[in-house]
């Protein structure tokens, strides 16, 4: 072990960049609720400390995709907090949902039919949200299903609908003629139904503009940091920076090759370092021979990402240090992958991804330092 406590990656979760980036929302979509989504470890950053921070934040709406998952939020959140559960409970377990007091976003009839079974055997109205398909094919009850519960209104007796939602496919590109289309489509199909509060957009639905936020927002990419909208600028704090030590640096003479598979071949003796960090962590294979890294003490050069990434580590040239006639990095020495003058949208492009992946898979592996500048 380095005497810092870490070796091989690092990754920082900056907290108050999370609460900050919620706090931009509320405001942004108010008097509109802004709720979270949390699913996924909380898009691979923690469950536990960025469920915390938001409930903290204000936040009393959360969506994760499972049941296991709400019911390990439960008890970071306050017994105020609702916590719906994106893909409903699956067959025979709905049950569930009352032991750890979470919601179910019915997405089908026979979600329907399970959760008004479970309140008919319970005696009382069960609270649920209805998920309906305003375009995008994915979960929700289709046109065909919301006429049949209207003119089938018993089927939705014993179900509190507290709230309908749909989720929009193409949010991020603003000019998309689907945006609209699903705005219609959802406003016209809740209108079928009983009244209840509606939600329409996640985080780049939010950036569509007030007509998308109805009752509720369920962000999760723009808070931990990703952009909402493509080719913008990004408005969200970054909130993770992921950072590997120099393991040892090596002159490789010309016409030598570096890596599996020779990939690369020094076409003049190249400096490279070689950091302790690999696919075996989550970082991206696809960057090898295409991303980048920086050291932060010469922040504005770029060091290319040379040959293939292995499982525990990874090459970088560092001639554009030797150029400037700086001192190689020692031993050791820390590197920015993902950091300030690496943002994660840049690193996702050059992965051919989206930053949600590079996000959710963030390995286990890394020491993961969460910290909170408010907080000293
Ligand atoms: C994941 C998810 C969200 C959050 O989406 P982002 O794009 O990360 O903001 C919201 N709603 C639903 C239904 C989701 O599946």
């Amino acid at each position: 072990m380095h005497r810092d406590g870490w070796e091989g990656g690092r990754l920082l979760i900056n907290l108050a960049a999370i609460a900050e980036n919620y706090a931009q929302l509320c405001a942004r979509v108010s008097p509109a609720e802004c709720g979270a989504a949390v699913k996924a470890n909380a898009y691979g950053l923690g469950l536990k400390e960025v469920g915390q921070t938001l409930y903290e934040a204000g936040c009393r709406t959360f969506f994760v995709a499972h049941l296991a998952e709400g019911a390990a939020l439960r008890p970071l959140v306050g017994p105020d907090s609702r916590i719906f559960v994106l893909h409903g409970p699956p067959p025979g377990t709905a049950s569930a949902c009352l032991t750890h007091t979470l919601l179910p976003v019915l997405n089908s009839l026979q979600q329907v039919q399970d959760w008004q079974a479970l309140a008919r055997t319970q005696g009382r109205p069960l609270a649920a949200a209805l998920q309906l398909d305003s375009g995008m094919c994915r979960f929700g009850l289709t046109e065909a299903e919301v006429n049949h519960l209207t003119t089938h209104p018993q089927e939705l007796e014993g179900i509190e609908v507290t709230l309908v939602m749909s989720h929009l496919g193409c949010a991020d590109t603003p000019e998309h003629p689907l945006n609209r289309q699903q705005l219609e489509t959802f406003t016209r199909l809740k209108a079928l139904l009983p009244a209840a509060p509606a939600s329409l957009a996640a985080s780049s639905g939010i950036f569509l503009g007030p007509d998308w936020h109805f009752d509720l927002v369920r962000p999760g990419a723009a808070l931990y940091g990703i952009a909402p909208t493509a080719e913008q600028p990004n408005p969200m704090h970054a909130t993770v920076r992921l950072q590997a030590r120099v393991i040892q640096t090596r002159m490789v003479p010309a016409g030598a090759s570096v890596g599996y598979g020779a990939a690369f071949t020094a076409r003049q003796p190249t400096p490279v370092a070689l950091l302790g960090i690999g696919y075996g962590d989550g970082f991206p294979r696809r960057l090898g021979q295409t991303g980048h890294v920086v050291w932060p003490d010469q922040p504005d050069i770029k060091l290319p990402i040379i040959g293939r990434i292995s499982m525990d580590s990874l090459a970088v040239d560092l001639s554009p240090l030797m150029a400037t006639g700086t001192a190689l990095p020692p031993a050791g020495a820390v590197f920015d992958l993902i950091g300030p003058q690496v943002p994660l949208d840049t690193v996702a492009r050059l992965a051919d991804t989206i930053g949600y992946e590079i996000l959710t898979d963030l390995g286990a592996r890394y020491h993961r330092l969460h910290y909170d500048p408010r907080k000293g």
